[in-house]
């Protein structure tokens, strides 16, 4: 796997892709790394669908509204190489905070309805800086695909409704949810959660996917010991963000 550190270098990547083969399609998977089962299950189904695939891993600052939640975000990048390895990923696009950010997030872009609700509503900011680092993550990488998990439904609904806002080139494909077999949603936050809490956690998408009106599974969640940030049914799903302990959970299922 060739591994690619500054913006120059993914450039050289991106042409020699260019000129070996016309008919090859490059498909993208943005991550911050830690990476689980869902992120490698967008990694396998981009494979599939395109002739090259190329990661990111960049723990992008500007998305993090708590200070405490970026520090304390797992950094396992050198077996994160090897996971991607393992499965065959071509390329890994791994730049630096300066690299990305030369105008120190002067520049930003912003969605102003759907990113104020749910995980917009309690983590102000969130989502001007994910909008922010997709569109330059999307404008470097020049991939034919993009591939974002519905482990994070808002996210991916405002990135394509960004990419059709602005004319992308890149096409946005979303990802089947990836669970833990007691039905855990994969998330590297999950690295965090003490043994107890790592015990407890199953409950969230239990609960939420079991019976009962929204209040009665808001009052289940609060009984088992998860603070709730919002609970809600939107279009035909529930969504919901809870805390267990010190750690943010976040999951959808059908509603
Ligand atoms: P992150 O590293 O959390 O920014 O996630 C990178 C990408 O992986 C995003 O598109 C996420 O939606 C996706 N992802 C994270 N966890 C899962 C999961 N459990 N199932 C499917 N996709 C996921």
């Amino acid at each position: 796997m060739e591994i690619l550190r500054s913006i120059a270098e993914w450039k050289k990547y991106r042409s020699s892709l260019i000129q070996e083969s016309r008919d090859q399609s490059l498909g993208f998977v943005a991550t911050m790394g830690a990476l689980h089962e869902g992120h490698l299950s967008l990694v396998r189904l981009s494979m599939k669908e395109n002739t090259r695939t190329a990661a990111s891993i960049f723990l992008n600052p500007t998305q993090f509204n708590d200070p405490k939640d970026l520090e304390n975000y797992p950094d396992t990048f050198s077996e994160d190489v090897r996971k991607l390895e393992a499965i065959g990923c071509d390329a890994l696009f791994a730049p630096a905070y300066e690299e990305l950010y030369p105008d120190n997030f002067r520049y930003k872009l912003m969605e102003t309805e759907y990113s104020k609700i749910l995980c917009g509503a309690h983590r102000p900011g969130h989502f001007d800086g994910v909008l922010t680092v997709v569109m330059k993550l999307l404008n470097i990488v020049q991939a034919d695909r993009a591939y974002f998990g519905e482990k994070d439904w808002q996210q991916l609904y405002l990135i394509r409704g960004m990419a059709d806002a602005f004319f992308m080139n890149t096409e946005i494909v979303g990802g089947p949810l990836i669970r833990e077999p007691d039905g855990l949603a994969m998330s590297s936050r999950n690295l965090l959660l003490t043994a107890d809490e790592r015990k407890k956690a199953p409950l969230f998408n239990r609960i939420i996917s079991g019976p009962g009106t929204i209040a009665e599974k808001e009052k289940a969640l609060e009984d088992a010991g998860f603070t709730v940030d919002y609970i809600e049914a939107r279009e035909g799903r529930i969504l919901a963000a809870v805390f267990l302990g010190k750690v943010r959970l976040i999951d959808n299922v059908k509603g």
